[in-house]
């Protein structure tokens, strides 16, 4: 009660969690451009404009093949099934992150095998992958491949989730991978430009070029955001990108000609063209997130409350689509920043074990230890390429006045 009356700042300007606003304002005659053009040619799907955005986004990404597509889930399913995912295989990810990453799996008619993330990355933690694959799998003699030992699925695909703009750590994945013979998707729907260093072979690489495939999406919030609904899959595999393009559009290698069953699944061009302009604008904008993200930083560090501040590895260079903090009496201190006028979110509250869509995996509460804490305890806060260091000040001041009025709580 002492609480809301201490923060109750009416009247304070509004710090928003995102603000998508002002970047369309400041590139909107170039938007308006290509809305004209795409008006004055009548070239609403397909076409140059897509051609031209897929081309320079896999350079973006240094990869040979990007294929434009409707959404980032669209992106994860076709690449899961172009890398070879068949209905009753089993696919390897985690149950912290959104649910498309696992409708994406399900979809493609396999069953989704969760492993538990690191506490401080928020990532698949590859011991917990690899203690699955060695004791909960085991290797077919006859054909070579590794099955679970409940259900005897084919494990086909694991899909390391690049959350919050931090690669996972690829390396031991990949090397997991290797070993067992499965392919790696990574889901880079939130991690649009961020670099991860390889150890094992001693250079940056950047997220989406280093599994067999990669899905992202342009869904508006993201770092690179469509003004409506977008996604791509990256590759270096030249056949696999071939079957994507196919599977995009019903399965057609040339008009009314089936090679596959396929989907509607294609980029719109009006989309690939404000695409292509944000495009320009995205290096600068995750180098602001990442400045913007070291300043809470210090603030954090130099306020010495109970505020755990995300952990950037010295492999890592995130690009911060969201910045998510750990904090006691998550939903108190939330509430609290709402009434100071400032927005903030929970980038997950359910971990997707719990969630009713999946309760026929069978699933309980205690699965996945890590994953249930950290959805008690996550907060995301305003992050944006132009968010002022003064509202960075003002959102740190409030979490530290919340934070430490809930520890005064918790001792009376
Ligand atoms: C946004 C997102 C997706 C899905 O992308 P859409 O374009 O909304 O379909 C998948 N996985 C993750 C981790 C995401 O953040």
């Amino acid at each position: 009660m002492k609480r809301s009356s201490a923060n109750g700042s009416v009247g304070t300007n509004r710090i928003p969690l995102l603000d998508l606003i002002t970047p369309h304002r400041e590139l909107q005659d170039e938007l308006h451009a290509v809305l004209i053009k795409a008006l004055s040619t009548a070239s609403f799907v397909g076409g140059p404009m897509v051609e031209e955005f897929e081309n320079a986004f896999s350079a973006f990404c240094d990869v040979r093949h990007c294929i434009g597509v409707n959404s980032g889930t669209d992106g994860v399913r076709f690449a899961l099934i172009a890398a070879g995912v068949r209905p009753g295989d089993a696919v390897v990810t985690v149950p912290n992150t959104f649910i498309a990453s696992v409708e994406a799996i399900s979809q493609a008619g396999a069953h989704p095998v969760f492993v538990d993330v690191d506490p401080r990355t928020y990532n698949m933690d590859h011991w917990k992958l690899e203690d699955l694959l060695e004791n909960a799998c085991e290797k077919d003699e006859s054909t070579g491949m590794v099955l679970t030992k409940k259900g005897k699925h084919r494990v086909a695909a694991i899909v390391p989730i690049h959350l919050f703009g931090q690669p996972a750590d690829m390396d031991p994945i990949l090397q997991l991978a290797e070993r067992f013979g499965i392919k790696v998707i990574e889901d880079a729907c939130q991690a649009h430009g961020a670099k991860y260093f390889s150890r094992r072979e001693s250079r940056w690489r950047t997220a989406g070029s280093m599994g067999h495939a990669a899905a992202f999406s342009f869904y508006p919030g993201k770092n690179l955001g469509a003004c409506g609904e977008a996604g791509a899959v990256t590759t270096n595999d030249p056949e696999l990108a071939a079957l994507v393009r196919m599977l995009r559009d019903h399965g057609q290698t040339q008009k009314y000609y089936h090679a596959v069953e396929g989907y509607n699944g294609r980029l719109d061009s009006i989309q690939a063209g404000f695409l292509s302009c944000k495009l320009r604008h995205l290096e600068n904008w995750n180098a602001l997130r990442r400045s913007a993200a070291q300043r809470y930083n210090e603030m954090i560090a130099a306020a010495d409350a109970r505020i755990v501040a995300p952990f950037e590895p010295s492999w890592s260079q995130a690009v911060y689509h969201l910045y998510v903090v750990q904090v006691e009496d998550r939903s108190a201190v939330g509430r609290d920043l709402a009434a100071a006028n400032i927005g903030t979110g929970i980038h997950y509250p359910v971990p997707l074990h719990l969630q009713e869509a999946y309760a026929h995996l069978g699933h309980e509460r205690g699965d996945f230890p890590v994953t249930e804490r950290a959805a008690e305890r996550i907060l995301s806060l305003p992050m944006f390429p132009t968010l002022a260091e003064a509202d960075q000040q003002r959102v740190v001041d409030a979490l530290v006045q919340t934070t430490s009025s809930v520890v005064t709580d918790a001792a009376v």
